[in-house]
C-alpha cells in the first residue's frame, strides 16, 4: 500500500478530507493541501525532512 503518498506532505490529510494539489518533483508526485501551499511558498525549509530533496526548494 502506498497510502501515505496520497496525503498532504505536511498534515497527512488525504484527498477524502481536503482538496489536494499534485506537484511533480524529481520524478515523484507530491500532494499538498491549499492550507499548506503558503508553507511551500514562504517557508519551504519546513519541508526538509518531510520531502526528499526539499533542500532544493530554496536553492537560488
Ligand atoms: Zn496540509
Amino acid at each position: 500500500m502506498e497510502e501515505t503518498k496520497n496525503t498532504c506532505i505536511v498534515c497527512k490529510r488525504n484527498e477524502e478530507e481536503v482538496p489536494l494539489i499534485i506537484m511533480k518533483y524529481k520524478g515523484q508526485e507530491l500532494r499538498i493541501c491549499p492550507q499548506h501551499v503558503p508553507v511551500l511558498i514562504h517557508d519551504p525549509q519546513k519541508l526538509v525532512g518531510l520531502v526528499e530533496g526539499a533542500e532544493g526548494f530554496t536553492a537560488g
